[in-house]
């Protein structure tokens, strides 16, 4: 059984990461959506939030195109929570140029903590190599029209969320 840990922030969800992970689970047997806590980013929804936007996209995806999928929260390093899930390859998209310096960088830093476990890059999509999260929060806290960006229940939780703010 081969598993692929696909980590990320997911603040929020994007229908790039929803494009990803359609594809990367052809590649594996299970796909484990690796939550990043990541305290340093401040990310805007709370890490319960977006394990819970992320399990509810996912089960729309199984029922779509079958596979197995697995969402968990991790607070240690990459490699390890790797390791704990019984990954042997990790998942990464890559968008643009910019991305490229910092993924080939961690590569290496992880290729030299576990040289077992081996990266895979995969484009983005064309129509949606543009989608940063980031951007996505900024254009919803401007009350700008994010629907090409999310699915429909994401995009009801953001207007939620600034709503309140
Ligand atoms: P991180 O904090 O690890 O960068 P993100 O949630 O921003 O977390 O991204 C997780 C992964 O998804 C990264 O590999 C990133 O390059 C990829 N990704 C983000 N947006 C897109 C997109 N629009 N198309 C393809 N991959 C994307």
């Amino acid at each position: 059984m081969r598993v692929g840990l696909y980590p990320g922030t997911f603040d929020p969800v994007t229908l790039g990461h929803i494009d990803i992970i359609e594809r990367g689970l052809s590649l594996v047997d299970r796909l484990v959506i690796g939550v990043a806590i990541n305290r340093d980013k401040g990310p805007l929804f709370s890490l319960e939030e977006r394990v819970e936007m992320l399990e509810e996209e996912c089960a729309a995806i199984t029922a779509r195109c079958g596979g197995e999928i697995i969402v968990h929260p991790f607070e240690n390093l990459l490699i390890d929570c790797a390791k704990d899930v019984g990954a042997t390859v990790i998942l990464r998209g890559l968008r643009a140029v910019a991305d490229f310096e910092y993924e080939f960088q961690m590569v290496g830093m992880n290729r030299a903590l576990n040289n077992k476990i081996e990266t895979v890059f995969m484009m983005a999509d064309a129509r949606r190599q543009a989608i940063a999260s980031k951007l996505v929060k900024e254009i919803a806290r401007l009350d700008g029209d994010i629907s090409h960006f999310v699915t429909q229940s994401v995009h009801t939780r953001m207007k939620a969320k600034y709503a309140q703010s």
